[in-house]
């Protein structure tokens, strides 16, 4: 769906109709992938194998080869890059503001690993705009959630009331019973640039990269794993699983299935009245901690304002989901943005849709697959962009090591209520 607004078309036609067609352009070549034939290798034997190159199979690669070099190949269905999964848009939130201390002393980590990619490649893939986590009272997130970690893992915030949110950032309307924190690490990670710099990084350290080869089995034989794609068979000690919301067609191999629900997500770009008031210099990056929930950017990557609501989606297969935006779920998020942040929409630039691949209670999973010695996975759970380079260093220890150097409790593929016939569903985190 292209939105129109007659008053905000006339000064961005031409801009919108570049950038929107780039991304048509890359979207279509995705769909069309069987046309193009990208990169193969005749070599069939490898330490390390990652199964799918989106954002976190991208970082695994990337880790995997600093240790394992030439030894790692990464093999992704479809294109690399391509815009079906979960990973790739301008901008994902990047914050240490997280409701246990255990995910704050994770954020530290994920913030120090893109630091490493940041230092490597030359390229900055991480922004910094400051965050406002806001809080309606009786909201359905709990704010003091956050401020108990987040004191717990010495890390500083600040408190603010409506007034002194809207003093300082008078892009918001909000009302008095609105709280809020502030913090200043809270920014943006480049998807997409990182997910290309990942895997730049990967191949300039040796390791192998194919495109259009969907695996279709997977066996575990003895200390070896065998992978087989539609054009080729392949052998390695470890296999590491990143398959976002196909990840239960990988497990099906090995006999295990997870309740994983596989969600249509979607956001929405619009123009802005003053696009200088929505610069990532005067309007930090938000999250409004209710049911629901919207979150938003400051403009990058797009010369408008981005808006989201996590968790609008419903239930989808990933292979016959719709590219089409909702156009209810559109209006909503719209609604939103007129109630709070006046001035930053005055028409749709661009609204899309993308997957989440959500767990019950929301925790990623980041273990060995039950039942088996060589096979490790990764569920982002619909918040792991901020997470994806450092989830795939400990999934580089987990597959050379054996072990990983984080505590990785409250993520294990085999938790309760991953095993519960019908597990409750929570996922306001
Ligand atoms: C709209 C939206 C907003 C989000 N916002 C945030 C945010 O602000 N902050 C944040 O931290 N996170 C956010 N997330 C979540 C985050 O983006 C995801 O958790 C993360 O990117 C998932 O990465 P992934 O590698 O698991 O999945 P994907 O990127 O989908 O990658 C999985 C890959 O595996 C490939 N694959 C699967 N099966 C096979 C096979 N058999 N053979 C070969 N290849 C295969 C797929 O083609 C795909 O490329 C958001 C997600 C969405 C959709």
């Amino acid at each position: 769906m292209e939105t129109t607004n007659d008053r905000a078309d006339a000064p961005t036609r031409e801009y919108r109709r570049a950038v929107t067609s780039r991304w048509n352009d890359r979207d279509r070549r995705n769909r069309d992938h069987d046309f193009y034939s990208h990169f193969v290798t005749t070599r069939t034997n490898f330490s390390t194998i990652v199964l799918g190159l989106g954002g976190i199979g991208s970082g695994a690669a990337y880790w995997l080869s600093r240790r394992q070099g030439d030894d790692v190949l990464g093999i992704e269905q479809f294109p690399l890059g391509h815009l079906r999964g979960g990973s790739e848009d301008h901008s994902r939130i990047i914050r240490l503001s997280y409701h246990t201390p255990h995910y704050v002393e994770l954020a530290k980590q994920a913030y120090a690993a893109w630091e490493q990619v940041e230092v490597e490649s030359g390229e900055p893939v991480v922004l910094r705009t400051g965050g406002l986590d806001l809080a309606p009272a009786g909201g359905a997130i709990p704010l003091a959630d956050y401020t108990d970690a987040l004191t717990r893992s010495a890390v500083a915030y600040e408190k603010l009331d409506a007034s002194e949110v809207m003093r300082r950032w008078p892009q918001w309307r909000l009302p008095d019973h609105v709280e809020a924190i502030y913090q200043e690490k809270t920014g943006l990670a480049m998807a997409s640039r990182a997910n290309d710099t990942h895997r730049a990084l990967a191949r300039s350290n040796g390791a192998t990269l194919v495109d259009n080869e969907p695996v279709v089995s997977i066996r575990e034989s003895g200390s070896e794993v065998e992978v087989v794609t539609e054009t080729a068979s392949y052998r390695c000690a470890s296999l590491v699983i990143c398959g976002g919301a196909w990840t239960n067609r990988s497990l099906a191999h090995l006999g295990v299935s997870l309740p994983l629900d596989v969600t249509l997500e979607h956001v929405v770009y619009t123009i802005p009245d003053m696009a200088l008031d929505f610069h990532p210099t005067r309007f930090p990056v938000w999250i409004w901690m209710d049911e629901p929930c919207f979150y938003g950017f400051p403009i990058f990557g797009e010369p408008a304002v981005k808006t989201a609501w996590d968790r609008c989606g419903w239930v989808t297969d990933p292979d016959t989901r719709s590219f089409e935006p909702d156009a209810e779920t559109v209006a909503r998020i719209r609604r939103f943005a007129a109630e709070h942040l006046p001035g930053s929409d005055r028409g749709v630039h661009l609204a899309k849709n993308c997957l989440y691949t959500l767990t019950p209670d929301r925790d990623f999973i980041l273990d060995r697959v039950p039942g088996t010695e060589h096979v490790f996975m990764a569920v982002g759970a619909g918040h792991a962009f901020k997470f994806a380079s450092v989830i795939g260093r400990l999934l580089s220890e987990l597959a050379i090591d054996g072990t990983a150097s984080f505590d990785l409790s409250g993520f294990e593929a085999d938790r309760a209520i991953l095993t519960e016939p019908d597990p409750v569903r929570s996922y306001m985190v």
